[in-house]
């Protein structure tokens, strides 16, 4: 099987994976192999710039075909049909619909030998907080779990605070963007994944985290220390409130509140330091998927007098039947 993968020389090789594997971008799925004098580790995917500054040392990002590790048990062989399910630290969570849970739960326990939790979200995410509510399947009944994520290590109450452990993708992304010396403001900031990632990549960066709930700003601080980071501000708050105390200091405001962020791109471009970014995120249907919403963000931009240009677009992943979560940038002159 193809893969991007890392070529290091052997000798420098065993840092380099301890590091993949924090990162949780080893692919385990594959075998480490050598030739000549290189090492090959295998990558669940091409990792986005800037995700690898942390790694010290020289090597080469490229492509290479992997033999499968043998032996291996994989899902597929203790079920016909495997349904969604993710993984949060060692807590698995599967939808309320999933038929004969409680196989579904003993094949997931015993491929993915690390959970030791599966949950059965009882409904969406929703209210104010997005947040859900869970049945325990099998193991310890809690929804408290570390999840690591590109090197950082997250406290996680999932009934008491949103998490996705689906956006790590498209938080690298993001942290590929800011520059040291450059301000955040994380104005749905959650427990933190986007704030202490972004702070960890530099001291020089300073960054505002806000949220309006109380236990998720209770757990963002605890994050903030279990990751030694001191250059993240965390503000129990409402958004639109706490945005007039820092105007005009963001190089970059991230807008992770899919379905409402609209009502607050006013407090967001009021945030913007000429030139500064907004990382809007949006539900949107496959026939407009960013139209609407660009022009959203440009009325907002227009009536505080300042202009925007588009820097980009993309669909985060799929929502629901013709549904996206898309992440529009747009520069705010
Ligand atoms: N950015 C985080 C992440 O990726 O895990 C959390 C995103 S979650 C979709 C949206 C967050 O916005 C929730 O934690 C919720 O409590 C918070 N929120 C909702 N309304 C808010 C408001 N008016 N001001 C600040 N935070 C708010």
């Amino acid at each position: 099987m193809r893969r991007s993968c890392i070529r290091v020389l052997k000798k420098k090789g065993e840092p380099i994976r301890r590091e993949l594997l924090e990162m949780e971008l080893l692919d385990n799925s594959a075998r480490i192999f050598s030739e000549g004098d290189f090492l090959y580790l295998p990558l669940t995917e091409k990792p986005p710039e800037g995700t690898l500054d942390r790694i010290p040392g020289d090597f080469e990002i490229t492509e290479h075909d992997f033999e499968e590790h043998k032996g291996q048990l994989k899902l597929g062989d203790l079920l016909d049909d495997i349904p969604h399910f993710e993984i949060v630290g060692d807590i698995a969570v599967i939808g309320n619909d999933v038929q004969e849970p409680g196989k579904v739960a003993e094949a997931i326990m015993k491929v993915k030998s690390n959970v030791r939790t599966v949950l059965a979200s009882l409904g969406p995410v929703e209210g104010e907080f997005r947040v859900r509510r869970f049945r325990t399947i099998a193991g310890e009944e809690r929804t408290t779990t570390i999840h690591r994520e590109y090197g950082c290590r997250y406290y996680i109450d999932l009934e008491r605070a949103y998490f996705t452990p689906r956006l790590a993708t498209e938080r690298s992304r993001i942290l590929a963007q800011v520059k040291d010396g450059q301000t955040v403001a994380d104005m749905f900031a959650g427990v933190g994944p986007y704030s202490i990632m972004i702070a960890k990549k530099s001291p020089d960066i300073r960054v505002i985290a806000i949220d309006k709930n109380p236990d998720a700003v209770k757990i963002l601080r605890r994050n903030i220390e279990l990751n030694s980071v001191t250059n993240v501000e965390a503000i129990e708050g409402d958004a639109s409130i706490e945005a007039e105390r820092f105007a005009s200091v963001a190089d970059h405001v991230i807008m992770n509140l899919p379905h409402n962020a609209d009502e607050f791109l006013d407090a967001a471009i009021k945030l913007c330091a000429p030139g500064a970014i907004i990382h809007y995120y949006d539900i949107t249907p496959e026939d407009d998927l960013f139209d609407s919403s660009l022009k959203l963000i440009e009325n907002a931009a227009s009536r505080a007098g300042r202009k925007t240009e588009l820097k980009g677009t993309r669909v985060v992943r799929s929502y629901a039947p013709h549904q996206f979560n898309v992440c529009i940038e747009v520069k705010i002159v």
